[in-house]
């Protein structure tokens, strides 16, 4: 059932990818969704297909081999994986991230060694802020990385690393200059290539996955860096990248920001509609439960949550297209929608009343894998913490 709203002014090329995602989506990932998730087996054959229709390299470049296309398409097509299960956009998400900063920061030399083969998906990125003891406060992480004979040496751990184990490139922030003052002003962006698959190279350890709750399939892990080694040329942007990875960070988590809040918008119109089929299937008291005026509130209120949320994640995407500053979008994007999402899988759970604790319904799924993104990507209340502050500044008396 499709309940699309918001998008009557879809140009005709972002009508015909959506369609071709949806029409991917019915096909191959709703009908397999639960299975996967229940045996939290990572989803090969689709990932494959994905290859093949080039959802790797959606914004990467043509002359590197991608579809070149522009934010707003992407989040819409982000939406439409998320719709059909969170994981899927989840393979997608961190290698999206990390194609950004190489176009954005990277040199010559890095974008045409790697991004031609993340256009097609042989490699795929992920990238690592977070540690055992820093999530929110990126700048009090304590990985580092010093130079030693012909290059860097990186030590310290990394956690909640989504892709680690598959991938074969991450993007991880660390200190090199420990001292610095503020802190931010000594810390580098390192491109650290590896094996994908490969729990053991010189260097580096990536322990079993973490066991979660929800956003099953698609691994998180440590990374455990004991002397890895890279040359100057993993430094993102170069030798002129050294001390400057936290402003690439935070300039590629407002982007990263209107990803997750596509993905909420894709949580929350799934959640609808499992909402709108299963209120006019179940009956009680002789009539659907959609008659009854407190179940037609809920689906009132959960369209609206949707439309908004859709609304402010196109508008955040449009504008970070458009070249504009877009901080204050990008987080109130990210916070309402990953909210709606959460507050439409529980209001639709309930609508499933005993139905919706089971493992039969796929509401479950979407109740467990919501929370999520109420975290990822920097927490609700830090999206009000820069939402405040960025207001405070704009409007300066
Ligand atoms: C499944 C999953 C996948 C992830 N994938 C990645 C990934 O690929 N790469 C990566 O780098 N990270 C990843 N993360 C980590 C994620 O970004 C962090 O968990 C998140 O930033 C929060 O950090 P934290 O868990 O350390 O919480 P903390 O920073 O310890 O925060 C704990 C609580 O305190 C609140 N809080 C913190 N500071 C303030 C403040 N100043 N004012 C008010 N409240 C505050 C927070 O909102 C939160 O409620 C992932 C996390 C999960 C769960």
């Amino acid at each position: 059932m499709a309940v699309a709203v918001g998008y009557q002014d879809k140009t005709d090329d972002q009508k015909a990818i959506t369609e071709m995602v949806r029409q991917f989506v019915d096909k191959e990932i709703l009908p397999t969704a639960e299975e996967y998730d229940h045996e939290d087996k990572f989803p090969e054959p689709i990932v494959e297909q994905m290859k093949e229709l080039g959802l790797f390299g959606v914004t990467i470049p043509e002359e590197h081999g991608g579809m070149g296309l522009d934010l707003t398409t992407y989040a819409m097509i982000v939406e439409e994986l998320s719709r059909g299960w969170i994981s899927i956009s989840g393979v997608v998400n961190t290698h999206f991230i990390g194609s950004y900063l190489l176009m954005k920061f990277g040199t010559d030399e890095q974008k045409e060694k790697y991004l031609p083969k993340m256009a097609t998906g042989e490699i795929r990125g992920a990238f690592s802020l977070s540690e055992p003891e820093v999530g929110s406060d990126v700048q009090g992480i304590k990985s580092t990385a010093k130079e030693v004979d012909g290059g860097w040496e990186i030590n310290g751990q990394k956690m909640w690393v989504t892709n680690g184990l598959r991938s074969g490139l991450v993007f991880v922030l660390v200190k090199t200059d420990p001292k610095a003052d503020p802190p931010y002003k000594g810390m580098t962006c390192f491109i650290c290539e590896k094996e994908p698959g490969e729990s053991e190279v010189p260097g580096l350890t990536i322990p079993p996955k973490i066991k979660k709750m929800g956003y099953k399939g698609v691994e998180s892990t440590e990374l455990v860096f004991d002397g890895f080694k890279v040359s100057d040329d993993h430094i993102l942007g170069g030798r002129d990248g050294v001390g400057e990875g936290f402003r690439q960070m935070m300039d590629a988590l407002e982007l990263g920001r209107v990803n997750v809040a596509a993905r909420g918008v894709g949580l929350a119109q799934r959640s609808l509609e499992l909402a709108l089929r299963y209120s006019q299937e179940r009956k009680t008291f002789g009539k659907p439960i959609a008659q009854h005026q407190a179940i037609t509130f809920k689906l009132a209120e959960m369209g609206t949550r949707v439309e908004a949320a859709r609304l402010l994640t196109m508008k955040a995407a449009r504008m970070k297209d458009a070249g504009e500053r877009s901080d204050i979008e990008a987080g109130m994007a990210k916070l309402f929608a990953s909210e709606a999402a959460k507050e439409n899988a529980e209001e639709a759970l309930r609508i499933h009343g005993g139905y919706g604790y089971s493992k039969e319904y796929e509401i479950e799924r979407i109740y467990r894998d919501a929370p999520l993104l109420l975290i990822g990507e920097g927490t609700s209340e830090i999206q009000k913490m820069v939402i405040g502050k960025k207001l405070l500044q704009r409007h300066k008396i």
